[in-house]
């Protein structure tokens, strides 16, 4: 992002030498306001422009500079108190054992609040406890500073969304602000969304069988399995419906999808075992984690590669992972890998648990003609044939490189600009 808000939004620090110090925080500010119209008139705009907002101040905070951040925090009136050189010393091994503080040569420094302004971090036992007071670490302020941002943001939001009928006259504004949220058409899932196609790109109930020719294999284990039992176990439909809630598919779709493939049961059974944990994880129901409208995100090949092994009759996971090379090695001759050279290197790149290097291996074998087409053509950046590491980002390089030819190179050149 950094490039693209330098280029189109820079807001450089109060200290810093810019002449344009001004005119940066005057766009900043009309433009926020604009889109702050723009997006408050329904619920799903609100939530998808509260969590890019979000992401934009997560960002600068990162990036201002360290004594102005710290200004602007206590500006916040937190009541947070640091915790001093003394009481350092006094406290130092239960603080760094409670609070795993330089661990990685992170710099020490904590600061004090009551335990109830940060419960979810003393439920997850990220703070020392004493007499009431919780003490945390300095990386967490970021969060806590993000959460009050989004707080706050979302409850102007509202108050803006309730003055909105005022503007229903205005035959001047209230046009520009429809077609500015209209244009905002890219699926809201939280986790990178130019993973997602747009344009003419549409998936629906009926076409995943088709689409699923470009999924990496974690995703098209799930779906033969689907289509082999008529049924998945849980964590395995939560991988499933995640990543497909990141391809864009609609929530409505999504339920269409498995109610289908779900053959064997009743709507009965399905409407009160299964539809509740499709909605929670886009999002439409269910609090907590959730409390914000979202669902969860689709998950990356990290979170797939760390997680728990999968149990007996489980098929969730990273098959590069999670099979034996034999296995795996079979699995991928049934998808069409059949190089010999390509499955001894993914055998070496296992051997050594280099699992995502042996997908990438797989997927660069399976689109070796269209790689170098665009290569040779120049119709990507080098940046759009970056390593793989998301199970969306897979299927979205796979389906637009065997899609080359929708549309004319000099179209694809300028989109990729
Ligand atoms: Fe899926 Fe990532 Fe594993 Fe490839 S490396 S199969 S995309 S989890």
């Amino acid at each position: 992002m950094s490039p693209l808000l330098e280029k189109h939004l820079p807001l450089h620090a109060n200290s810093s030498r810019s002449s344009a110090l001004q005119d940066e925080r005057r766009k900043d500010h009309y433009s926020h306001f604009i889109l702050r119209l723009a997006f408050s008139a329904t619920e799903d705009l609100r939530r998808r422009f509260s969590r890019l907002e979000t992401m934009l101040f997560r960002l600068r905070y990162k990036d201002d500079d360290a004594r102005e951040r710290q200004d602007f925090v206590n500006s916040l009136d937190f009541a947070w108190e640091m915790v001093g050189e003394k009481e350092k010393l006094e406290l130092g091994d239960d603080l760094r054992a409670a609070t795993g503080v330089g661990r990685k040569g992170e710099e020490e420094g904590w600061f004090k609040v009551e335990w109830e302004k940060v419960p979810e971090l003393v439920e997850s036992r990220r703070v020392l406890l004493k007499r009431g007071t919780a003490y945390v670490p300095l990386r967490e302020q970021m969060s806590l500073v993000v959460t009050e941002f989004t707080r706050r943001l979302d409850s102007a939001l509202e108050l803006t969304a309730r003055a909105l009928p005022r503007l229903d006259e205005d035959d001047r504004l209230s046009p520009i602000l429809t077609h500015l949220s209209r244009s905002f058409t890219a699926p809201d899932v939280a986790y990178d969304s130019s993973s997602t196609l747009a344009g003419d790109f549409h998936p629906n109930a009926s076409n995943i069988d088709a689409l699923s020719q470009h999924f990496p294999l974690c995703m098209s284990h799930l779906h033969t399995t689907l289509r082999q039992n008529s049924h998945l176990k849980h964590y395995g439909r939560l991988q499933y419906t995640l990543f497909l809630k990141g391809l864009g598919l609609s929530l409505e779709d999504c339920i269409l999808f498995w109610r289908r493939s779900f053959k064997l049961i009743t709507d009965e059974k399905f409407a009160k075992e299964y539809r509740y944990n499709i909605r929670h994880a886009y999002g439409d129901v269910g609090g907590d984690a959730n409390r914000r409208g979202r669902g969860y995100t689709p998950y990356s090949c990290q979170k797939l590669l760390t997680e728990a092994l999968p149990g007996a009759g489980q098929t969730h996971g990273c098959p590069y992972r999670t099979f034996t090379p034999d296995n795996l090695v079979a699995l991928l001759q049934q998808t069409g890998v059949n190089d010999r050279e390509v499955l001894k290197g993914v055998r070496e790149d296992v051997g050594k648990q280099r699992y995502h290097v042996a997908c990438n291996r797989v997927f660069e074998s399976t689109h070796k003609r269209e790689i170098k087409r665009v290569k040779d053509e120049g119709l990507w950046n080098a940046s759009e044939l970056d390593v793989i590491a998301h199970p969306n980002t897979y299927f979205k390089r796979s389906f637009l490189l065997k899609h080359l030819d929708d549309k004319p190179a000099e179209e694809i050149k300028k989109e990729n600009e």
